[in-house]
């Protein structure tokens, strides 16, 4: 199921991020650049009336030393462009200036539903001067207050209500999506138009509203693929496009959308560290990950050249051990045939269900191999476990005092459950419960 995004829009100073950062929810991070600035991060997700979605904040992303007015007008463009619904917010101490016009222009020109925040009424008197905004042609402003968190809950009611209908959101469960992400040519794009050229595959073009219009869908061997379009694949031609903020956003919604993420390496330049914070956005969203290197026919390849880079990339990527490594050229199409194989291992184990009483019997092999220590004078008694998720797969562990459950115990049951079910390429998850 896909998330709706909601993006806010709106010119400097009206108190984007300050929402933004109200509506972030406990997870973190996701765009970082330096830390300190407040405007780290962009994209993050919230939840209203038990409906997650993602938010945009779009005057994150500046655009080099673009004039005042191109800038706004290419946050507009992308809000469009990514989001489902908008929150257009304007300032009600200030009333509609010029920048507001400009706005409202080119949000009136798109058919996205738009939601009109008029922000800084930090009290219930200025609530009188919000009318003159119905001017703006958006229908009814919602008065907020980022300062004081007043208003947010009429603004968001009136926001989810934009939202798709769930039906549209839907994606096929049997399909398999996946994206593509590493840095700007490191070959995704070479890779996808490989992938597609190869005879078992069979290309469909599907037209569809769900659809972004840029994913590529393809059947091979019976099962149904969609690689899902990330940043740099296409090249469009907006001013934000060419920004790495942007390019990231995309990743990060690209990887939302998938069931398994190939991480790109490129041979001939080794591993740098936007390779490792790309891979750490697929590992903490749970996805499967495939680790590919790809522009292999530039090394001169052995078994020991290969082993020697598959040492380099685990000790870059501690937490990364469950990924299969993956050696190709898109460009010779060498090994080409060794990704697909370990994409639908990746998948499958994404999916997979353990029965309980299968799952315990393990549990309980591992206990009389390694019985739990003994922690702040208290000794911890695992009583029994079950999966509760899939994609990625999730273990509840029944103790008497989850407090006493270690890290590295579990550590060591999670080396216990993949060592006997085999999750190649995707994380799995331990969550230690308390059960007198
Ligand atoms: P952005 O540029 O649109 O993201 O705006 P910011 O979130 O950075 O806010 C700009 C300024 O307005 C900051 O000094 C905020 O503290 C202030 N501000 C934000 N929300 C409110 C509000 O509801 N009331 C008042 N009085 N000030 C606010
Ligand atoms: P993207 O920006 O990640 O989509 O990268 P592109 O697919 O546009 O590729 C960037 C450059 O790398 C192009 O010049 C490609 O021809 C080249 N390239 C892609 N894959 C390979 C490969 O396997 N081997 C070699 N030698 N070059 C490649």
């Amino acid at each position: 199921m896909r998330k709706s995004v909601v993006a806010i829009v709106g010119r400097p100073n009206v108190g984007k991020s300050t929402i933004f950062n109200r509506l972030a929810g406990e997870r973190i991070s996701i765009v970082e650049d330096t830390p300190g600035v407040t405007r780290d991060r962009i994209y993050t997700e919230a939840e209203w009336l038990n409906q997650p979605f993602n938010i945009i904040d779009t005057g994150g992303i500046e655009i080099g030393d673009a004039p005042f007015l191109v800038e706004i007008r290419e946050q507009a463009e992308l809000a469009i462009a990514e989001a489902d619904v908008i929150i257009f917010m304007v300032n009600g101490r200030e009333g509609i200036t010029g920048a507001d016009e400009e706005v409202a222009k080119i949000l009136f020109r798109s058919n996205k539903p738009v939601v009109l925040a008029v922000n800084k009424v930090d009290n219930p008197q200025m609530r009188d001067q919000i009318y003159e905004f119905y001017s703006l042609g958006f229908g009814e402003p919602f008065p907020i207050s980022g300062t004081h968190g007043l208003g947010l809950g009429d603004l968001l009611d009136a926001t989810v209500q934009h939202f798709p209908e769930r039906a549209e959101m839907q994606e096929d469960e049997e399909t398999i999506h996946f994206s593509l992400i590493g840095r700007p040519n490191v070959g995704k794009s070479s890779l996808v138009n490989a992938l597609l050229n190869q005879e078992r595959v069979i290309v469909s073009d599907v037209a569809g509203t769900t659809r972004d219009a840029v994913d590529s869908t393809f059947t091979r061997e019976g099962q149904d693929f969609v690689i899902i379009d990330t940043a740099g694949m296409r090249k469009r031609g907006k001013v934000y496009e060419t920004t790495e903020k942007y390019s990231i956003l995309r990743a990060l919604k690209a990887i939302e959308r998938s069931d398994v993420v190939l991480v790109l390496i490129n041979a001939e330049e080794g591993i740098i560290e936007q390779d490792k914070k790309i891979a750490g956005y697929a590992h903490d969203a749970g996805k499967a990950i495939v680790i590919v290197v790809n522009k292999w026919d530039t090394v001169e390849s052995d078994e020991k050249k290969m082993k020697e880079f598959e040492d380099e990339i685990r000790a870059h990527f501690l937490y990364l051990d469950y990924a299969p490594i993956v050696f190709l050229s898109a460009k010779t199409k060498k090994r080409i045939h060794t990704l697909m194989p370990a994409i639908l291992t990746a998948s499958e184990n994404h999916a997979k269900r353990i029965q309980t009483n299968v799952l315990n019997d393990v549990i309980m092999d591992a206990l009389a191999m390694n019985p739990a220590p003994t922690y702040k004078g208290q000794r911890l008694k695992v009583l029994y476990a079950t999966q509760v998720a899939v994609k990625p797969p999730a273990f509840a562990v029944f103790v008497n005092d989850p407090e006493l459950m270690h890290f590295s115990y579990v550590r060591f049951l999670e080396n216990r459950i993949r060592e006997a079910f085999g999750f190649t390429g995707t994380p799995i998850k331990i969550f230690p419960r308390r059960r007198s």
